[in-house]
C-alpha cells in the first residue's frame, strides 16, 4: 500500500487539500446548506469533522421530538398538493435533477470526499447512481404507476381498476456510507409515487443528502415535500416510527430489527435495507487477472463501507495460489490519499467506530491464526482514520471475522475443492445480501447464482451491475433485509393498491324473482365457461 501523502500535487489538487484544511470550499458552503434542515429556536447543535484530517466540517441543528413532529405536520398538510401534481409534472422535476447532479457534480464530490473520506472515483459512483435513479424515475414512474384495467367479476358487466395511491407521508432514515446514492434511491421513489418526506440521513455525511435536497428545490420540488431532520435516532427515531405512513430504513441489522419491532405496532409498512457479508465465488475456468481485479473493486471500493462490498472470497484449489498473488499484487499497489483529486484508489474509513471495529477485526483474526497476506494495519500518517486493504487466509470459524461484517476493507480468502461446496459455504450465513460468482462460462454462472440466497448477484463482477442497474430491485434476503429499492418495487412500495370495480346491469345476486338454486346453477354453469374464455 502506498500513500499519496508525499507526491506532488496535481493540477485539479487545489491548496491545502493535502494532509492540510480539507475542502475549504466545502466548509464554506456548510453553513447554507445546514440552513435547509428542519430547525427550530433553541434547537442543539452538533460539530461534524472531516475523516481526512480530523478537522471541523459543520455545525448542524439537531431537531427535537417535538421539531421532528412538527415535520411531519407539514409533510401531511403539503402531502395533499404534491399528490395532486401529474406524474408526468414530477417526472420532469427528476429529470431536471439529473442534469443538475451531473452539471454540478464538482461540489457534491468534494461534499461526499470530505464528510465520508472517500476517494474520488467511489464518490463519482454517488453522482451515477443519483443520476441513474433520477433518470430511471423520471422516465418510468407514469407507466409503473399508471392504473390498470382488471377482468371484472361478470364479464362486460362488471369494470375493475386497481389504482397505486400514494401512502401519505414517508419517514426514511438513512446511514452514514452512501449519503447521495442512498438518499436518491430511498427518496426519488417516494416522492415520483406521490408522498411526501420526511428524512433523516446520519449527521457524519448530512451535507451531502442537504446538497441533493438543494438540487432537488432548483428543479422545482416544494421544499415541504422533502424535509430533512437531522438528530440522533435514539431523540427523533420515535416521531419518524410513530408520524410515518411508511419507513424506508437503511442500516444495520440490529437497528432494523428493533425498528421493525416498533413499526409493527402501528400495522405500518416498512422496507429493511441492512447488513451483508458478501461472497465471491471463483470458478476454475475464471479468467484470474480479471477476477482478482474485480475483488479488489469489489472489496475495497468507499474503503469496504458499502453494503453489498466482498468479504468473503471462495476460490477453487486449482487455481488459488494464482488469484491469491495476483489479488494481493493489485492490493498492495492501490494508493490511498486525501486530495479532492482522482489519484487515489481508495480513501479513508469514515468515523473512529469504524476503525476501531476494522482493527478489532484484523487483531482478533490474527490472534484466531489468520494470515495477513495484504495490509492489515492503520496509516495514521495519511489521516486518523485510514486504514489499509487487507487479505486475510487461514481464518478460522471462531475469528469475528469469519462470519461478522466488517464494513471495512477486510476480506477473508478460503479455498474449495467442489462446486457445491462454494455455494454451500457461500450461503451459509444469516446474511443474503448480494454475492459474485466469476467464470468464463456465463450460462453455469448464471445457474450457479439462481441458487445463491442472495437478493443481487452478480456474474463476471463484484456488486455494481446490479447497483448501476436501477431497474431491477436491490435488497436483501435473510438478515439483510425485508423489501427491495430500485425498479418498480422501489416505487411500488411507497403506494397502497386501490381496486375500484363499477358493477354495471345484472347484481351479483339474485333477483327476487329467481329461486337462488336456479341463480347458483345458472353462475356454476357461467363459472365453467369463464374458465374457457381467452384473455382472461
Ligand atoms: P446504524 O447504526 O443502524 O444507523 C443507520 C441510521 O439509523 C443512522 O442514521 C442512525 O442514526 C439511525 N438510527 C439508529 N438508531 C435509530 C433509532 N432508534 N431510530 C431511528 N434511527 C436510528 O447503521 P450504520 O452503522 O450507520 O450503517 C452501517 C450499516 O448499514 C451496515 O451494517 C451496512 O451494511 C448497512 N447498510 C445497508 C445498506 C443496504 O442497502 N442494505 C446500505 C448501506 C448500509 P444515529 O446513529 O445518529 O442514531
Amino acid at each position: 500500500m502506498s500513500s499519496m501523502v508525499d507526491k506532488p500535487a496535481e493540477p485539479d489538487s487545489r491548496p491545502g487539500t493535502v494532509g492540510g484544511v480539507v475542502g475549504a470550499p466545502v466548509v464554506a458552503r456548510a453553513d447554507s446548506l445546514a440552513e435547509r434542515a428542519v430547525r427550530g429556536p433553541g434547537a442543539e447543535s452538533v460539530t461534524m469533522t472531516a475523516p481526512f484530517t480530523g478537522l471541523r466540517t459543520a455545525v448542524l441543528p439537531q431537531a427535537s421530538d417535538r421539531l421532528a413532529r412538527a415535520a411531519f405536520a407539514r409533510a401531511r398538510r403539503a402531502q395533499c398538493s404534491w399528490a395532486a401534481t401529474s406524474v408526468a409534472q414530477r417526472q420532469r422535476i427528476l429529470l431536471r435533477l439529473h442534469e443538475l447532479v451531473l452539471s454540478r457534480q464538482k461540489e457534491g464530490l468534494d461534499l461526499v470526499q470530505v464528510e465520508a473520506g472517500k476517494a474520488r472515483l467511489d464518490a463519482f459512483d454517488e453522482i451515477s447512481a443519483t443520476a441513474l435513479v433520477a433518470d430511471y424515475y423520471g422516465r418510468h414512474s407514469a407507466r409503473l404507476l399508471a392504473p390498470r384495467r382488471a377482468p371484472g367479476a361478470l364479464p362486460l358487466l362488471t369494470r375493475a381498476t386497481h389504482l397505486r395511491q400514494p401512502r401519505g407521508v414517508v419517514g426514511i432514515i438513512s446511514p452514514w456510507n452512501y449519503p447521495l446514492a442512498l438518499t436518491a434511491m430511498d427518496v426519488l421513489p417516494a416522492l415520483a409515487a406521490g408522498n411526501t418526506v420526511v428524512q433523516k440521513p446520519d449527521n457524519q455525511t448530512a451535507l451531502s443528502a442537504l446538497w441533493l435536497h438543494e438540487l432537488a428545490g432548483e428543479a422545482g420540488l416544494p421544499r415541504d415535500a422533502w424535509q430533512i431532520v437531522l438528530g440522533r435516532g435514539s431523540v427523533i427515531g420515535d416521531a419518524i416510527v410513530e408520524e410515518s405512513d411508511y419507513v424506508c430504513f437503511t442500516g444495520s441489522t440490529p437497528t432494523g430489527k428493533r425498528l421493525a419491532s416498533a413499526i409493527a405496532g402501528r400495522l405500518t409498512g416498512y422496507s429493511l435495507e441492512l447488513g451483508g457479508k458478501n461472497p465471491m465465488i471463483v470458478l476454475p475456468d475464471a479468467d484470474v487477472a480479471k477476477a482478482a481485479a474485480g475483488a479488489v473493486t469489489a472489496c475495497f471500493s468507499s474503503a469496504g463501507q458499502l453494503c453489498v462490498s466482498v468479504e468473503r472470497i471462495y476460490v477453487h484449489d486449482s487455481i488459488r495460489d494464482r488469484f491469491l498473488a495476483e489479488f494481493a499484487n493489485r492490493t498492495n499497489a492501490l494508493t490511498m490519499g486525501s486530495a479532492l483529486d482522482y489519484r487515489a484508489g481508495m480513501g479513508s474509513l469514515t468515523t473512529p467506530e469504524q476503525l476501531r471495529a476494522v482493527s478489532d477485526h484484523v487483531a482478533d483474526a490474527r490472534s484466531h491464526g489468520a494470515t495477513v497476506v495484504a495490509g492489515g494495519n492503520a496509516r495514521p500518517d495519511i489521516g486518523p482514520l485510514f486504514f489499509e486493504p487487507t487479505i486475510l487466509t487461514d481464518v478460522p470459524e471462531e475469528a469475528a471475522v469469519f462470519a461478522n461484517e466488517t464494513f471495512g476493507p477486510v476480506t477473508s480468502v478460503y479455498g474449495y475443492s467442489d462446486v457445491e461446496e462454494a455455494i454451500e459455504k457461500a450461503n451459509a450465513t444469516a446474511f443474503g445480501l448480494n454475492a459474485s460468482v466469476w467464470s468464463r462460462d456465463t450460462r453455469r454462472a448464471r445457474e450457479i447464482a439462481t441458487r445463491l440466497k442472495a437478493g443481487t448477484v452478480n456474474v463476471n463482477e463484484g456488486y455494481a451491475a446490479t447497483f448501476g442497474t436501477v431497474g431491477v430491485p436491490m435488497g436483501g434476503m435473510k438478515d439483510s433485509g425485508v423489501g427491495r429499492r430500485n425498479g418498480a418495487e422501489g416505487l411500488l412500495k411507497y403506494t397502497e393498491s386501490q381496486s375500484i370495480a363499477i358493477q354495471r346491469g345484472l347484481r351479483l345476486r339474485p333477483p327476487r324473482t329467481v329461486h337462488p338454486a336456479m341463480w347458483t346453477a345458472a353462475l356454476t354453469a357461467g363459472l365453467r365457461l369463464l374458465r374457457r374464455l381467452p384473455g382472461r
